[in-house]
């Protein structure tokens, strides 16, 4: 008998039938050309919960179509910040309205947490919400000090048509990371969800249309990244591709974006450490490291899936996180009790338990878990919280995203070692420092390569405050103002005033 909080299956009543997703292309709602179809299984529960139109050439190209039309004849970008964000705030009601019917689907796709789900869309509206105040208040620069015959303007134009390419791990929270930002600068999209998650996004195209976005501005076409992804990110007629998934497939898009020189955004993994000094606060510190690698699964690229920790008080932090870990309640994502639920797919799982076991061949110690989760009533697609102490940073597990329930623990000894074991990795997403001390969270603080550094906390995240990657976690930043850069071209304008322009030909001194 494990020695881990279990959650058996819940007597919640499964969908009966599997939902019916299609596309939506110029404000209709279709099926595919050839009737193709993909489903999804609930990775928690083994049911076929969605039957999704499985985009193929002429969707994609109907898609596009559609956007940059609705780009051209200006049905959108020439509305006036005010109608935009009107616009905007109605769907942010409408996602509340339908809180529970997003968060149910979302569940039951991507196996998180019911009580997670919800607090994801609540978020996603939150988003949608600043997103709408940045529609009204965006604005470019005059420069007024460039002589009296001479006023500069910076306008602040929408870049065009931009293609949106989303994972399954936070499905709805990372369109509503893009799209609103992308609606608010009065650009037109092409959406494609993940082919593991396509209902909630497909259900926030059916509240864009209530609330009355006019057709063919917003697009989303339900399929794989062969060929709808890469069709969106190849075609002439998108202006900027926005990613967020995997580095591989990120490298993919720039490289067939080059030939369009489209502009490409991407937000890709990570593989964040947190930093633990002998003067940590270890209370919070410890709780913030179970909540870092065990939310979403660990299925997440802020997962906090490396600690490095200085040596004199590793011993105590491995144990006493393996001893919390074990109060983590594991189980039926559909449980409000749930914390952590199912694995995304079998593979994925597989690919977990290979890094765990291949860095125990390389000579690391596991601590707790180290192996897949059968959970009382459900299937075995689960995975124990898993400690693996002893790690060293040669070893792929302290360098690669396992995308899992799985913590590394390294040790360091001088502030010098802990910020080159933080940067060793290939990635710069996101990082953390515990430390009763400012002088010592600063001094990490500047030298870490990472996106976003939390000093003695982990994973918060504001619509207000910027987030992206450094290295290869990406370029380009959502949310902020920032977020809504992204989609804004810069237009220079001079403008002389008077006739006092010298003449370059005729009547020179
Ligand atoms: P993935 O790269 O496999 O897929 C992401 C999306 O790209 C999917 O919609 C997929 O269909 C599509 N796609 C696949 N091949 C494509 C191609 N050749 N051209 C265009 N599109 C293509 O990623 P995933 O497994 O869905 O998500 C997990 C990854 O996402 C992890 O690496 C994670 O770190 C990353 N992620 C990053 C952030 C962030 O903000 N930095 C947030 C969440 C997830």
């Amino acid at each position: 008998m494990l020695d881990l909080t279990l959650v058996a299956a819940t007597d919640a009543a499964l969908p009966t039938e599997p939902a019916r997703v299609r596309h939506l292309i110029d404000g209709g709602w279709r099926d595919s050309a050839d009737g193709a179809t993909f489903e999804r299984t609930s990775p928690a529960h083994g049911v076929v919960v969605t039957r999704a139109a499985k985009g193929g050439a002429a969707e994609t190209d109907a898609a596009i179509a559609a956007a940059r039309d609705a780009f051209d004849d200006g049905r959108w970008s020439e509305l006036s910040g005010k109608a935009r964000a009107t616009l905007l705030l109605k769907v942010a009601d409408l996602i509340d309205r339908d809180r529970e019917r997003i968060a149910c689907i979302e569940t039951l796709e991507a196996g998180k947490p019911i009580a997670q789900a919800r607090a994801e869309i609540e978020g996603a509206a939150d988003i949608w919400r600043y997103a709408a105040a940045l529609a009204r208040t965006l604005s470019g620069e005059s420069h007024n000090s460039l002589g009296p015959d001479m006023l500069g303007l910076v306008l602040k134009e929408p870049i065009g048509v931009a293609a949106i390419i989303c994972p399954w791990n936070f499905p709805f929270l990372i369109v509503s990371q893009k799209l609103p930002f992308a609606l608010a600068a009065g650009c037109t999209a092409v959406v494609k969800p993940s082919e593991m998650t396509p209902s909630t996004t497909a259900i926030l195209g059916e509240l864009l249309m209530e609330a009355g976005l006019p057709a063919g501005v917003v697009n989303i076409v339900l399929g794989h990244g062969e060929p709808v992804g890469a069709m969106m990110t190849t075609d002439p007629r998108v202006d900027m591709v926005t990613f967020t998934g995997s580095t591989a497939v990120g490298k993919a898009i720039v490289a067939a974006a080059a030939p369009t020189l489209k502009k490409v955004s991407l937000e890709l993994g990570g593989k964040n450490p947190q930093v633990l000094f002998p003067d940590a606060d270890l209370d919070s510190a410890i709780d913030a490291i179970a909540f870092g690698v065990y939310f979403n699964a660990g299925e997440c690229c802020n997962s906090g899936s490396r600690i490095i920790v200085h040596e004199d008080i590793a011993e105590t932090v491995t144990e006493r996180v393996v001893a919390l870990s074990r109060k983590v309640a594991f189980g039926d994502p559909l449980d409000e009790a749930t914390q952590v639920g199912a694995i995304v797919s079998p593979a994925h799982q597989q690919k977990i338990d290979g890094y765990v076991k291949g860095a125990v061949a390389a000579g690391a110690t596991v601590r707790l878990g180290g192996a897949p989760l059968d959970v009382p009533g459900l299937g075995g697609q689960f995975y124990q919280p898993t400690v693996v102490a002893d790690v060293t940073p040669d070893m792929a597990i302290a360098r690669e995203e396992v995308f899992g329930p799985v913590l590394s623990v390294l040790r360091f000894r001088t502030m010098d070692e802990a910020v080159e074991l933080a940067n060793g990795a290939a990635y710069g997403l996101s990082a953390g420092v515990w430390s009763e001390n400012v002088h010592t969270c600063l001094e990490f603080t500047r030298r870490v390569r990472a996106g976003t550094v939390w000093t003695n906390t982990w994973m918060d995240g504001f619509a207000e405050l910027p987030f992206g990657g450094m290295k290869e976690s990406g370029q380009g930043r959502e949310l902020g103002r920032y977020g809504l850069e992204e989609f804004l071209e810069v237009k220079t304008v001079q403008m002389r005033i008077g006739r006092t322009r010298a003449p370059w030909v005729t009547g020179r001194g």
